[in-house]
């Protein structure tokens, strides 16, 4: 089996969006930390998470994801966008410990021309200076489709950051299918493959979480534009295969469609019967 949710919003409070995510038929999802193209988070309120950790409890949620703002990036030029992505991080670790034992992903960042080696010594060093003993929360590493500089387009550029983490049983990496494919691994043709060589690269048991999105560009084409399920270069069978592959059981499999909560409500289900087991 695997869980099945979608990205869903927070903004009127964590029991809402675990009750939002009850009416699609999902038990898991994501969410952004705060305004994805911002800084502003809301305050938290403990009633409110403590009330969405009993919901997911009683409904059996599997793990759910907590998604970074799109402004995060610890490998730009600018020391001060640099300073701000670190702040941002240590903060939303700390907010991330009101639902505990959950997962935290992040966009390795955009080196912005400095080269991908300086680059991820500084998404290193930005994991080195947050990342504590102490906290409950996994923090996955996305794949990327390497639009522009971005980091993290293929597996070895994931692993090279994990090798510089010192607290490596804090990193995981999440697997967004549209990205992947982007990047250029034939998942369509290939999906034994793909896994089999991030089984080599990164391992297997790095990868904690899936954003199953279809693609509307082709293989290689470093775009990275969501499309659908069934309806992008990627396509229904392939999706198939992907949501019943004995390697990825047991994952949190969150669907970054373009879609609206209907939308998400048919794409879920529509998945739910494709699923054998
Ligand atoms: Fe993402
Ligand atoms: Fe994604
Ligand atoms: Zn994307």
């Amino acid at each position: 089996m695997i869980y099945l949710g979608c990205h869903l919003s927070v903004s009127g409070g964590f029991e809402k969006m675990g009750k939002d995510a009850l009416k699609l038929g999902a038990d898991t999802l994501q969410f952004f930390t705060r305004n994805p193209r911002g800084a502003n988070a809301k305050k938290i309120d403990e009633n409110d998470t403590k009330a969405f950790v009993n919901l997911m409890q009683q409904n059996n949620f599997g793990k759910i994801i907590a998604h970074a703002p799109y402004t995060l990036n610890p490998c730009s030029a600018d020391e001060n966008t640099r300073n701000f992505a670190l702040k941002i991080f240590k903060d939303d670790l700390s907010r991330m410990e009101y639902i505990p034992n959950n997962y935290y992903n992040f966009h390795p960042g955009s080196h912005t021309g400095q080269g991908v080696d300086i680059g991820i010594n500084q998404i290193a060093d930005m994991l080195n200076k947050s990342l504590t003993e102490n906290q409950s929360t996994i923090v996955l590493l996305e794949t990327m489709a390497g639009k522009g500089t971005e980091i993290g387009r293929s597996f070895q550029e994931l692993q090279a950051i994990i090798d510089k983490v010192e607290l490596k049983n804090k990193i995981g990496v999440c697997l967004d299918t549209c990205h992947i494919f982007d990047a250029g691994y034939d998942i369509v043709n290939n999906l034994d493959g793909v896994l089999k060589e991030f089984n080599s690269v990164i391992g297997l048991d790095r990868l904690k979480a899936i954003h199953l999105n279809d693609s509307k560009n082709a293989m290689g084409s470093h775009k990275d534009r969501h499309e659908t399920i069934g309806n992008g270069n990627i396509g229904l069978s392939a999706m198939f295969k992907i949501v019943n592959h004995p390697l990825l059981q047991g994952l949190p499999f969150c669907l970054e469609t373009p879609n609206d909560a209907d939308g998400y409500k048919k794409e879920i289900q529509m998945l739910r019967e494709n699923i054998n087991s």
